[in-house]
């Protein structure tokens, strides 16, 4: 069945393109100029995922985000012409799934698209098994695989990859990691996650200054997920 994209973007000429885009790659889609007619639009069709644009002529987007996120788990991608590190940062932070920088290639927004379903499919299934490329958790025996091979790690190294592994191709903010991983209060604690990704990088990439499993959104934090190195 054909997945239904809601539209969220006041730039016509923006609209458009993602409107003939998701129509050529066999999406359906709904379109909303503001953020009042987008939470009607939301209720009333129950779209599959939404793109959402940050600057909306009644409002910010991210409060947008934050109404939808206390009734839905929908995947959310922001669309933002601000190429600023914060707004991206606090988008993620209130719930949005990915984001991608006006102006945008329409590959990469349709990869990120369906990596973003993809991901909202796994949540869907009840398993404790979860795989990533040559890497396998299991979580209700706490091992994590790589080429079949347990990996040693320790407690903090096995969670914060867990995490990871949960949340692939996803950008994750390192509040939301520190928070997620560490918990309350570790917010602002840059040094343990770099220092951790690091050693993790070394137990799982094959060449970890090239990593191809954890990579570094820059400014932002990471973004797991298994793409090839060129
Ligand atoms: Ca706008």
């Amino acid at each position: 069945m054909k997945k239904l994209i809601h539209i969220v973007e006041d730039d016509t000429s923006v609209k458009k393109l993602l409107e003939i885009t998701f129509k050529e790659y066999e999406f359906n889609y709904i379109s909303s100029e503001s953020k009042k007619n987008a939470m009607l639009m939301f209720l009333s069709h129950s779209p599959n995922l939404m793109v959402v644009d940050l600057g909306l002529p009644d409002g910010d987007g991210k409060d947008l985000i934050k109404q939808i996120r206390e009734i839905s788990k929908i995947p959310i991608i922001v669309l933002t012409a601000r190429h600023d590190e914060k707004e991206i940062i606090s988008a993620l932070d209130v719930g949005a799934d990915d984001y991608i920088t006006k102006p945008f290639s329409v590959n990469e927004l349709l990869a990120r698209i369906r990596a973003t379903l993809r991901r909202d499919i796994k949540d869907e299934v009840l398993s404790d098994k979860f795989t990533c490329n040559e890497l396998e958790l299991n979580i209700s025996t706490r091992d994590i695989t790589l080429r079949n091979e347990k990996l040693k790690l320790t407690p903090i190294e096995y969670e914060l990859l867990k995490y990871f592994i949960l949340n692939a191709n996803k950008t994750l903010t390192h509040r939301q990691i520190l928070h997620e991983v560490w918990g309350t209060g570790y917010q602002n604690e840059m040094q343990y996650l770099r220092t951790y990704v690091n050693t993790l990088r070394k137990k799982i990439e094959k060449n970890s200054t090239r990593p191809e499993y954890i990579k570094t959104e820059s400014g932002i934090g990471y973004r797991f997920g298994f793409t090839k190195e060129s």
